[in-house]
């Protein structure tokens, strides 16, 4: 099998990636390993391979179990780690679970985070649970260097954030964390529009549930990372059972050449419809970062290399305009998540964020108007059509009132 390497395009590393041993094994698709034991015919070997996985290292011999090691599993974060740059990735059985591990890992190093908002609704619900023991500084973006404490252990952003798009400079917070590493939740971009390890990022974060699965049948995520966290991610892993089952592997990796084409085609369709929503009466604003103005600090082009699929518009209308499009649309299914070769609209304060502070809501800019749209692969004409009815309806429903 050609090995492809770093030098090459991503078109070309997405088909090839992780799939360098097939040949060897006479092999030309990818096979699943369901297995949850492996034979241990001796004993001095099994024991030590169990010993290494245990540790958060490698197979020596015998994968000896499942939770520990598998295959298809390790083929597919091999494949990521590689479009990444990063040295090794390490899968779980979704997004929260892999945020999850990345803090359990952390805690060892230090009992401090420091965080940006907006970040999804569940790692907000997360850290400012308490449930794992942390202690959480809410910095602004540019006061992360002074959040920073000597047990700070991690610093924890997202770029594009979920849902507004804020867009966050990852130079910059790098900059700031100093010797700390940094987190980046990288789910909105995918590894085809932003490579954090670029910018000095540590470790970097997906729910693999949304693009790198691509079509809303897959649960799982990701941390790509160093030789050093990964090791600690998998001892996390090991010891917490947070593992990504093989089917979903399989289907991550199968759907892993496709990628770029469809990050590329639903990023086309998004662009046409967040400049006919910026133009629409019934809209108040729209957070794209394709759109004039949006992006201040000049980030697409230097790290992102195109504004995604996601956007996020407020109706002037309010609650009641938003629950009139959610309930009006027709070829959009009103649906949380994102990422999927479908479109996909959803209210985030009544939803995805919904758990949130109320304070830290609206601070985020997460209003009662407020609707994220994640654009697929239909034709964006035929997406506005729908769209476009239901704002129609919204406007109207919302006028009868005054
Ligand atoms: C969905 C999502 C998560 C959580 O992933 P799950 O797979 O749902 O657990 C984390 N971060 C972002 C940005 C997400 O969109």
């Amino acid at each position: 099998m050609p090995r492809p390497t770093a030098s090459m395009s991503l078109e070309t590393q997405a088909v090839h990636a992780g799939r360098e041993v097939l040949h060897e094994q006479g092999l030309h698709a990818l096979p699943i390993d369901l297995s949850s034991t492996y034979p241990v015919h001796n004993l001095e070997e099994g024991g030590r391979s169990l010993e290494s996985l245990a540790m958060g290292g490698l197979p020596v011999g015998s994968p000896v179990y499942s939770r520990l090691y598998n295959p298809t599993v390790a083929r597919y974060e091999q494949a990521l780690a590689q479009l990444e740059g990063a040295e090794e990735a390490v899968a779980f059985g979704s997004g929260m679970a892999a945020v999850t591990a990345s803090l359990m890992a952390a805690k060892q190093r230090g009992n401090h985070i420091v965080a940006v908002r907006p970040l999804y609704g569940g790692t907000d619900h997360l850290l400012a649970s308490g449930m794992l023991g942390l202690e959480v500084t809410w910095a602004e973006p540019d006061g992360i260097a002074a959040a920073l404490r000597p047990d700070t252990a991690l610093v924890m952003v997202e770029t594009p954030a979920n849902p507004t798009l804020a867009l966050l400079d990852l130079a910059d917070v790098v900059r700031q964390a100093g010797p700390v590493p940094v987190l980046v939740d990288n789910t909105f971009a995918t590894p085809i529009l932003q490579n954090p390890i670029q910018h000095g990022v540590t470790l970097v974060l997906h729910s693999a549930t949304k693009f790198l699965g691509g079509h809303g049948d897959v649960l799982a995520g990701l941390v790509a990372t160093n030789a050093d966290w990964a090791t600690e991610l998998r001892k996390v892993r090991v010891i917490t059972g947070n593992v990504l089952h093989p089917l979903a592997a399989y289907l991550l990796h199968r759907g892993l050449p496709t990628l770029p084409l469809r990050v590329r085609a639903q990023q086309a369709g998004a662009q046409v419809l967040a400049e006919r929503l910026a133009a629409h009466p019934a809209v108040a604003s729209v957070s794209f970062p394709g759109l004039p103005g949006q992006d201040p600090m000049g980030l697409l082009g230097r790290q992102m290399k195109g504004p995604g699929s996601l956007m996020a518009f407020d109706l002037k209308g309010g609650y009641e305009a938003a629950a009139t499009v959610m309930a009006e649309v027709a070829l959009m299914t009103p649906a949380v998540s994102l990422g999927s070769v479908d479109t996909l609209i959803q209210h985030p304060a009544a939803l995805t964020h919904r758990v949130l502070d109320p304070a830290a809501r609206e601070h985020s800019g997460i209003g009662p108007g407020l609707l994220r749209l994640s654009v697929g692969l239909e034709s964006p004409d035929d997406l506005w059509a729908d769209l476009e009815q239901a704002l129609v309806k919204a406007m109207a429903r919302c006028a009868s009132h005054v």
